[in-house]
């Protein structure tokens, strides 16, 4: 079965309006058609309104990275996924280890924001990765398949074939020591195995799970050309023009 790619920059807390503005102006009229590959830039919340205004009409796609489960209320300084619903974003980013590292999200928060998300409309892209320890214990496969078993629970086979998760070991983020391609096929095959035990061979080989941690231009298509690997997840390679559409070059 032959699953669409999806590509997506996880900006997390750079850039001010006027950069993400004029990074928008940069690449909106050289990403490929939405036919071949959703491109996505997961942005700071703030930025969301004015970017979506400027890719109207573009191939661009938006996420935000992170969002509350509850869609109104007295939550100081959360953002609802109604609200991001309603500005006409695609996806919600949950679970990043940055998050559940330092503002303690969990994985029944995470179980909740996914339903929040997607009874409003949009995709999760549902984060779970190992940490160095855990990886050099030989056991990343059973810690993955926990964390996405918790993420998904309750959630129906129709619902878990579209949405998207995303594979990062945590040793690999931002330090510019990429797993190799064969550890994220390997790993993000756990992943796909673990939705096929819980919702069947048909969810399993629908759902796309992308690999993150280190990804920049020249190591994508080796990730790209993976059975298991469908798409990747992008921080510092993803905060440029140039290095953004760059990883967008396998798809030519
Ligand atoms: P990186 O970040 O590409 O800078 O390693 C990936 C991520 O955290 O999503």
């Amino acid at each position: 079965m032959s699953r669409k790619p999806i590509i997506a920059g996880n900006w997390k807390m750079n850039k001010t309006l006027a950069e993400a503005q004029a990074f928008v102006e940069g690449v909106k009229s050289a990403i490929p058609s939405k036919e071949l590959v959703d491109t996505v830039i997961g942005a700071p919340a703030l930025f969301l309104a004015p970017m979506n205004y400027l890719r109207q009409g573009t191939e661009l796609q938006l996420s935000a990275q992170n969002s509350y489960f509850e869609n109104a209320g007295a939550f100081t300084g959360e953002n609802s996924p109604a609200a991001i619903a309603d500005l006409g974003i695609e996806y919600i980013i949950i679970g990043h280890s940055e998050r559940r590292e330092y503002f303690g999200e969990t994985d029944e928060d995470i179980n909740k924001k996914a339903k929040a998300i997607i009874s409003n409309g949009l995709t999760p892209i549902i984060c779970c990765g190992e940490s160095l320890e855990t990886f050099e214990a030989g056991k990343t496969s059973e810690w993955v398949e926990g964390q996405i078993t918790a993420a998904l629970k309750d959630l129906t086979p129709e619902q878990v074939s579209n949405l998207v998760i995303a594979y990062e070991p945590i040793w690999a983020i931002g330090t510019g020591k990429s797993a190799t391609s064969q550890i994220a096929d390997d790993t993000c095959g756990v992943v796909r195995s673990t939705v096929e035990k819980l919702y069947g061979k048909a969810v399993s080989e629908a759902v796309r799970i992308q690999y993150g941690g280190s990804v920049n231009p020249s190591n994508i298509a080796e990730y790209m050309s993976k059975e298991n690997v469908d798409g990747a997840l992008v921080g510092g390679a993803s905060l440029e023009v140039d290095s953004f559409l760059a990883l967008l070059d396998f798809v030519k």
